[in-house]
């Protein structure tokens, strides 16, 4: 297998670490329904894992929902709900929606206010090496402790410190805090404030920040060292990029993470689709025509890192591709087809699919090579469609519970 690293900005042969892939995830701040941009972030990555479990390679895959941020408790006081049950109610709703794209659940799916013990003792770790220091009950980390603070957003297009701070002010640091010894030093652990939920410390009530859920998280589950960390490219800087400073400096490991593995943004007209613009294509409405093996074959025609603008056009022609599938396999199963053809007859075809999934995870060329497989008349044509089209996620046949409501 082999994938492009954000880091490095090449296409890298990946080798695991241990006798399993570790593959870390950021997940939603659940408060408001899962949209497209979501769905495609969860589908590839799903892909990936399905991919390399057909080839025997045992993966585990960690995905966190970050059920405490500022966000979170904004939503919530708008709402008059608890924050805690606005976020498990909102995770409810994205899992469900998930597991009717047939995405498979991680193998530790972790909840952040489950881990606050975690993340306090990987903040003690970093006051201990001189990497963050503590005023007023809060925590910064010190940018400047780090000669390569910032190299993930280099390579990721973020040129230099005023680049840094303009763009993490834009995503919600508060660059005149009178505690901080430098703008871009960013919080670890923010004091209690009034009708806010807060944990124990050693440095009073308070909550962690965002970016150290994600390093207490990877590292408590997955180690030091992982192989895989995803999310979508926006998460590069400021978030991905803390991530590594935090988890380098705290474990004294280096590098956290083989392969930085970011998925494109989806658009919708000319703006990236986001819960702060409104602009959503809601996954549960497109189930509403669509199946979701069509739905799947939509964000699978566009490669996990191009960004891409979503149309109802080619919402369509994803539908009639996936139902070219679906009737492909139908004709398998209820076949008059002769089975007289040499099983081997795809493997031609089998193997430049498997090609194209281990570079890169190159899913548009997979499914041309679906496309014309389900074109063929043979048993083994049809049965390469059913077998493949799992690979990719694809339920292109009723499940047993549709089959058995049917029935009924
Ligand atoms: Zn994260």
């Amino acid at each position: 297998m082999e994938l492009f690293n954000t880091f490095s900005q090449r296409i890298e042969p990946l080798h695991p670490h241990g006798n399993e892939v570790t593959l870390y995830v950021c997940g939603v701040t659940p408060y408001d329904t899962t949209h497209l941009g979501h769905a495609a972030i969860n589908v590839y990555y799903d892909t990936l894992i399905r991919f390399l479990r057909s080839e025997g390679q045992a993966v585990n895959y960690v995905q966190n929902v970050t059920d405490i941020d500022d966000d979170i408790i904004r939503k919530a006081r708008e709402q008059g709900t608890p924050w805690d049950e606005l976020g498990r109610r909102e995770t409810m709703r994205y899992l469900a929606d998930l597991r009717s794209l047939n995405v498979l659940p991680p193998t530790h799916y972790v909840w952040a206010t489950n881990e606050i013990s975690r993340m306090v003792c990987v903040i003690e770790k970093l006051i201990e090496r001189g990497h963050a220091y503590v005023r007023d009950g809060w925590v910064y980390f010190s940018v400047a402790s780090d000669p390569t603070f910032g190299a993930l957003a280099e390579a990721g297009g973020y040129h230099g410190y005023a680049t840094w701070l303009a763009t993490a002010n834009e995503r919600g640091n508060m660059p005149d805090d009178p505690r901080k010894n430098d703008p871009l030093d960013f919080v670890l652990w923010q004091a209690h404030q009034e009708g806010e939920p807060s944990w124990e410390s050693p440095w009073g009530l308070g909550r962690p920040g965002w970016h150290i859920e994600c390093s207490a998280m990877a590292m408590g589950y997955l180690g030091h060292r992982i192989d895989i960390h995803g999310g979508g490219a926006d998460l590069i800087f400021p978030h991905h990029t803390c991530e590594i400073a935090q988890s380098e400096n705290s474990s004294g490991e280096r590098p956290f993470v083989q392969i930085w593995m970011h998925c494109g943004m989806v658009y919708l007209g000319e703006e990236k689709m986001s819960k702060s613009l409104g602009n959503l294509v809601l996954v549960r409405n497109l189930l509403e025509s669509y199946t979701s093996a069509a739905v799947r074959v939509l964000l699978l025609s566009h490669h996990y890192r191009e960004p891409w603008q979503y149309t109802d056009d080619d919402m369509r022609q994803s539908a009639a591709r996936a139902a070219g599938y679906v009737e492909a396999v139908a004709r398998l199963e209820s076949s008059a087809l002769a089975t007289t053809d040499d099983a081997g007859a795809t493997d031609s075809a089998r193997q430049q699919f498997a090609e194209a999934l281990r570079h890169d995870l190159d899913t548009p060329t997979a499914l041309r090579i679906l496309d014309e497989l389900a074109s063929g008349t043979t048993v083994a044509e049809l049965q390469a469609v059913k077998d493949l089209g799992g690979i990719l996620g694809l339920q292109l046949a009723p499940t047993e519970d549709e089959e058995s409501a049917h029935a009924n």
